[in-house]
């Protein structure tokens, strides 16, 4: 609860940013405060000790907690990345996005048959691509044991996207 009144009073709010109606929400001051980005990180592995083999970051703000997350529970940390970017060879995954498609991928064998994955966002808004990124860790073999963001945005029923993967679900702050 005080870590939540801390972030809040940290998080910027940009209303219509970076078109009109988006309430844009900016973790960088996050990134000043090293003993609020310590204290979110420890937060983030007490949700995680113990229920997950592996963590999967998804390009490119779920790489600033991801990382941490997984060092703190002594596990692989997976980067989930936009196409193009990584060698292959690589597992892929296409979802629609509001204007046309996306598609992100892993490289191949770093996601093992088996493993208890949890996947990290900064943010969880529609779901959209927490939900693709879930259908990749899946076929590989794995189990999606865990979602966790800093922010979820309730109105958009992103969590209810989720559900069918019968995963726990954890956001610090939700508006
Ligand atoms: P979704 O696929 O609709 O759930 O959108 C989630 C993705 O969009 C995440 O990767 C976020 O980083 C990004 N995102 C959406 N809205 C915001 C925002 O207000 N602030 C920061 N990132 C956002």
């Amino acid at each position: 609860q005080e870590l939540i009144k801390r972030l809040e009073e940290t998080i910027e709010n940009f209303p219509d940013f970076p078109i009109p109606g988006i309430q844009f929400k900016d973790i960088s001051p996050i990134f000043l405060d090293p003993k609020l980005y310590e204290d979110v990180i420890a937060d983030m592995a007490a949700f995680s000790k113990g229920k997950v083999d592996a963590v999967c970051g998804i390009e490119s703000r779920g790489y600033l907690f991801g990382i941490a997350i997984a060092v703190a529970l002594e596990v692989p940390f997976i980067l989930i990345r936009k196409k193009g970017k990584l060698p292959p060879p690589v597992i892929s995954e296409k979802y629609d996005l509001e204007y046309g498609s996306a598609e992100i991928e892993t490289r191949e064998g770093q996601i093992k048959k088996g493993q208890r994955i949890l996947i990290h966002d900064d943010l969880l808004a529609t779901g959209g691509t927490t939900e693709a990124a879930a259908k990749l860790v899946e076929k590989q073999g794995a189990a999606v044991a865990q979602f966790s963001f800093l922010i979820g945005l309730k109105d958009l029923n992103g969590t209810e996207r989720l559900k069918k993967f019968g995963a726990e679900v954890y956001s610090i702050l939700e508006y």
